[in-house]
């Protein structure tokens, strides 16, 4: 395993980090990139937004031509090779994935991917496959890899499908699927509600607005679990909020330890009251979690996987359908 996978995967309970205070607390500084590019794309010409050495934001029009290669494409179904997997809890494990090293994923945050698995063969004989979604969690301007985070269900077709994967094997993939295109401060506050493994659409908005000197978001984190053991890449969680003052962090747990030191039990009125930015128009909550989690806060979404109705302890705290995103 590289040192880097290491580093992600290790969840080793650090301080709480003095959640919702917001104060850096040490210079670290290495999540934070110079160069970002954020790319939209708009009848055949892209825009790439870029940031000099003086922080100054430059408008560059490119032929199509001159795009950096991208390794997805959403009509196909590509094969990309598992380089290597780590634990990173009891229950959820990274993947690893490698394309051409010159080539990006191509993936607009927030976005995810859909995998597909062969699971045997129709009456006719063709194959049938199970299919789902996930949200890479990787820095989308890295070249040549992606990581995926997947929690394990002991039932699960997908995830043990993933489970079982070894080095060398593919998995095939299909995207990006877009779910909220984000901009650069498009909301001054973003506050975000995500149980267990729903960290991972957060994380990729977190990573996108913190590495962007000229994104001056605030965004404030609440993280339920079961356990503090279920805290999915608590270190490096832990790290941005240390290293960014306009990044926070407030933890909860069902069964807390005996060291513990952050909420305990659901998500409540409480805890977004003095964690999360109140109801207003330049506020955006975002929440991802298991069903009962989305019942609890904000409504899970409509059958037909549009947003549904706004319920929970967002309607009662005043928030509207507006200032709210279902992942
Ligand atoms: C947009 C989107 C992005 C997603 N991104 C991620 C991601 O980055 N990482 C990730 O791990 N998952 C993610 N998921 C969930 C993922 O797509 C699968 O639903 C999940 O991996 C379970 O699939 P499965 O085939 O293994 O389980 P299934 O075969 O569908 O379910 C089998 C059994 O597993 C258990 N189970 C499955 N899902 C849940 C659940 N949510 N809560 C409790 N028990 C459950 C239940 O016992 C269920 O009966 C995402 C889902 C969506 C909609």
């Amino acid at each position: 395993m590289s040192l880097f996978l290491r580093r992600i995967a290790k969840a080793a309970p650090i301080a709480f980090s003095n959640a919702f205070r917001g104060e850096s607390k040490s210079n670290f500084n290495c999540f934070r990139v110079p160069v970002g590019a954020i790319a939209a794309i708009t009848g055949g010409i892209s825009y790439y937004y870029y940031f000099s050495s003086t922080n100054l934001v430059h408008l560059e029009a490119i032929n199509e031509e001159n795009s950096p290669k991208v390794a997805l494409n959403p009509d196909k179904w590509i094969e990309f090779k598992l380089h290597e997997t780590a634990n990173v809890s009891h229950n959820t494990k990274l993947f690893r994935f490698t394309f051409d090293p010159s080539a990006k994923l191509g993936l607009d945050i927030a976005s995810c991917v859909i995998t597909r698995a062969p699971i045997g063969q129709d009456d006719e004989g063709k194959p049938k496959y199970v299919i789902r979604p996930y949200t890479p969690i990787s820095d989308p301007d890295a070249k040549g890899y992606f990581d995926l985070l997947i929690k394990l269900y002991p039932e699960g077709i997908m995830s043990q499908y993933f489970a079982k994967l070894k080095r060398g094997d593919v998995v095939e993939v299909k995207g990006p699927i877009e779910k909220l295109r984000y901009t650069p401060n498009m909301k001054k506050h973003i506050g975000m509600i995500a149980g267990g493994s729903g960290i991972t659409p957060m994380l990729q908005l977190i990573e996108a607005v913190l590495k962007n000197p000229d994104d001056s978001s605030q965004v404030s984190l609440l993280y339920a679990n079961v356990s503090p053991d279920d805290i999915l890449l608590k270190q490096k969680i832990d790290t941005l909020a240390a290293s960014h003052p306009n990044f926070k962090v407030f933890y909860t747990v069902d069964n807390p330890s005996n060291n513990w030191r952050g909420g305990e039990g659901f998500v409540s009125k409480d805890m977004v009251l003095k964690g999360l930015p109140r109801p207003g128009d330049d506020t955006l909550i975002l929440v991802c979690g298991p069903p009962g989690m989305m019942k609890h806060v904000s409504g899970d979404k409509a059958k037909d996987r549009s947003q549904g109705e706004l319920s929970g302890i967002l309607k009662d705290l005043g928030y509207t359908e507006e200032m709210v995103y279902k992942f």
